[in-house]
């Protein structure tokens, strides 16, 4: 396969236009059988559900070439599933799993010449999305939908290697108590753009989400979850029903206790606990984790051992072992490498 001439090692994380999509409707209560489409856009009616009541969810995920040459994907069948929450939860009809995943490979398989050489650093970002495409004026669920899935060659999440970022604890909130923070809905970030763009004002890479009711537990950021290491090296993740439940998270999870005999625990966790710890980073499908060097509190820093320089150390071998696991290089457990 002939790859595109494009420079891999200098991608930006931004969309650039591939060759092919996938497409299907759902429409008189079925979803037709879909294809591969050279056409990029999308024409809608100016009254269509998602426009006019952001009847709409996504997924994100990326293939890439492994050690061995191999072109493959990380856990499809668990976006399938998070999809069919969303879309249960906002009143869209499920794209049956299977089909989901047969159309993720479908379309990495048609883009191939898009699919990054390994060692480069670069993904191919895969990205399925559903919206209500019919007119909605009352408010009431859409009777149309359409399903898509397209692909676009991203960098590394950080050039030249994770360093450390600065976060805030944010004085709005994400997710409230029973309401959709547990589902990739786009609703979910059009609310957050206020803050992020605040964030970044106010010089902080990150807002930190507390929960709604209390204010007393760590919840998650904008778009990845939060993973701590104690002193004692036992990893804690965050538990809440308002948290968007991350693979990379629920991976890493495995990969301590399995691979590298570490305690894990998943359980609420106390923002006053924090600067107890030794290690804090976020973890998501983009930058599989980034560290966090210190957490600023309206003023008052945490800051953590592992300081602004490199990843803490555990944090590293979590990041080292899933990655490998990814590319190859160390042994997966079974069904997580899906080849193409
Ligand atoms: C997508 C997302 C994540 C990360 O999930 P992954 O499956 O690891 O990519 C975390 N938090 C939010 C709010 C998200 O939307």
């Amino acid at each position: 396969m002939e790859k595109k001439n494009i420079d891999w090692s200098n991608l930006g994380f931004a969309y650039q236009v591939t060759d092919k999509r996938f497409v299907s409707n759902y429409k008189n209560g079925a979803w037709d059988e879909g294809v591969l489409t050279e056409d990029a856009t999308i024409t809608l009616t100016e009254c269509a559900g998602v426009l006019q009541y952001a009847q709409t969810c996504f997924e994100g995920l990326k293939a890439y070439t492994t050690e061995d040459g191999r072109t493959v994907c990380f856990r499809p069948d668990l976006n399938a599933s998070r999809m069919k929450d969303s879309c249960e939860r906002l009143e869209m009809p499920v794209f049956p799993e299977d089909k989901f995943v047969e159309a993720v490979k479908a379309v990495v398989r048609a883009n191939e010449a898009y699919v990054p050489p390994y060692g480069s650093g670069a993904t191919l970002y895969i990205r399925p999305y559903m919206f209500g495409s019919s007119a909605v004026i009352g408010v009431k669920p859409a009777e149309e939908y359409q399903f898509r899935m397209f692909c676009t060659p991203v960098g590394p999440y950080f050039k030249g290697g994770a360093k450390p970022i600065t976060i805030r604890v944010c004085d709005y909130d994400r997710a409230a108590p029973h309401g959709t923070g547990h589902i990739k809905a786009g609703l979910n970030y059009a609310m957050s753009l206020y803050q992020i763009v605040d964030a970044h004002e106010q010089g902080f890479d990150e807002n930190m989400y507390l929960d709604a009711a209390t204010r007393t537990y760590v919840e998650e950021t904008g778009g990845a979850n939060f993973i701590f290491i104690t002193k004692d090296g036992t990893l804690v993740t965050p538990k809440s029903d308002s948290i968007l439940p991350s693979i990379t998270r629920r991976s890493l999870m495995v990969v301590a206790e399995k691979y590298l005999g570490m305690k894990v625990e998943h359980r609420p966790v106390r923002f006053d606990e924090i600067k107890d710890f030794a290690e804090c980073g976020l973890c998501g499908t983009a930058a599989v984790i980034s560290p966090v060097g210190k957490i600023n509190d309206h003023g008052k820093e945490i800051c953590f051992p592992s300081g602004m320089d490199e990843m803490g150390p555990v944090t590293k071998k979590l990041y080292d072992t899933l990655t490998g696991i990814q590319m190859g290089r160390i042994e997966a457990p079974e069904g997580w490498i899906v080849e193409i």
